[in-house]
């Protein structure tokens, strides 16, 4: 039975052009980037090269990215490492409700440190409040960090008009662009970001590898401390394949970015349009209909248990998401669809299925054929 993979905001198939260039040098050439003879040499070629391809896609200068274990690592750094470096000019962080963990569990650690959080609300469709978030500033406000578009339903913040705001106030702006980055188009200068976070496995780049973007200027303390590697910012010898790797995955996303939004858009418009139309079950969509990730349909099915449904659905080779992978095992509503204001009827029966350029339209075919027997 062929694997049906319609979950690819949980994790993507490394591509095989990225398999490709990884491969030599997690074999042949094994050096580490410090040395000084040739095979390290080659590495730390080859770390800069990807740093070139990571900035070519998001539009910053090379020596602005900086190489981590992840997103996760990303938004830790960026909200720990900064607040730490920061914290004579103030201790008080903005970010939203519906951030990943990595974002909100981060922030509740710097609570306990002595730092004060706002935890911004979001209308129905997903977007956050801009006055509420306004009227949040305070003179010791040193950061505010809000998702570029998120995980669960994809919505996509109006980031520039946020980083504004932030700049009005002398504030810095970090986005957690982990599902954004070659979803949409990102371009951190003209959108006024300070700090970004990616990751390499959810642009077809393996698992354990992401970057973050440091806008020159911008002090950030160091969280993992050893050798001085990644400018001092990141100790530890570099993941040259990963960082390969993600390098590669980052050209083909730049490359290939108008291709792969108007496929997917495509197939998602077609999976929402069949189930609106044909579905004999009340559905709800869960999250902005016009401003939200090409790939993203997350969708309640009136009477369904949505973890019922993962199982029955797999046992067909349907991979399909009830939320966030993270939150997925435990039984708690999502946050994030609690935060929208999902009906009760319709919190613990929403799917969510997410595409990418490997999907069909058979594919879908065959999955809305299970939802209408349901
Ligand atoms: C997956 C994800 C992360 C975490 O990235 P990892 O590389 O898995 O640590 C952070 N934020 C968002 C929005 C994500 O989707």
């Amino acid at each position: 039975m062929n694997t049906i993979y319609f979950d690819n905001s949980a994790t993507t198939k490394i591509k095989t052009e990225v398999l490709n260039e990884m491969m030599p040098f997690l074999t042949t050439e094994f050096g580490n980037a410090s040395s000084l003879y040739s095979i390290g040499r080659k590495s730390k070629r080859a770390i800069e090269r990807a740093r070139k391809q990571v900035a070519q896609l998001i539009n910053c200068n090379q020596n602005e990215i900086f190489f981590t274990a992840g997103g996760s690592e990303s938004d830790n750094i960026s909200l720990k490492g900064f607040s730490y470096a920061n914290k004579e000019k103030g201790n008080h962080i903005i970010t939203s409700k519906i951030e990943h963990p990595a974002i909100l569990e981060t922030c509740k650690f710097l609570e306990k440190q002595g730092f004060q959080v706002s935890y911004i609300n979001v209308d129905e469709n997903g977007f956050i409040k801009i006055d509420e978030l306004k009227s949040e500033i305070r003179p010791s406000t040193i950061l505010i960090s809000v998702m570029a578009a998120n995980n669960e339903i994809g919505t996509i913040q109006p980031i520039e008009q946020i980083a504004e705001i932030a700049h009005n106030h002398n504030i810095v702006f970090h986005t957690d662009a982990v599902q954004a980055v070659g979803n949409m188009h990102i371009d951190v200068s003209k959108m006024g970001i300070d700090m970004l976070s990616l990751s390499g496995h959810k642009i077809h780049a393996p698992k354990g590898i992401g970057a973050l973007y440091i806008k020159n200027g911008i002090q950030v303390e160091k969280i993992v401390n050893g050798g001085h590697q990644e400018k001092d910012k990141r100790a530890g010898t570099e993941n040259v394949a990963g960082i390969v790797g993600l390098g590669k995955a980052c050209e083909i996303a730049h490359k290939n970015i108008e291709t792969h939004i108007k496929y997917v858009t495509k197939l998602r418009d077609y999976y929402i349009g069949r189930l609106q139309k044909e579905m004999p079950k009340k559905i709800r969509i869960n999250g902005s209909v016009e401003n939200r990730l090409p790939g993203n349909a997350n969708i309640s099915f009136e009477g369904v248990n949505s973890s019922e449904l993962i199982f029955k659905l797999d046992e067909k080779g349907i991979c399909v998401s009830s939320g966030s992978a993270c939150s997925s095992g435990k039984t708690s509503p999502s946050h994030v669809l609690q935060a929208i204001n999902v009906p009760e009827k319709y919190l613990d029966s929403a799917i969510r299925t997410t595409f990418c350029d490997n999907n069909t339209f058979e594919e879908i075919d065959y999955l809305v054929k299970i939802l209408k027997n349901l």
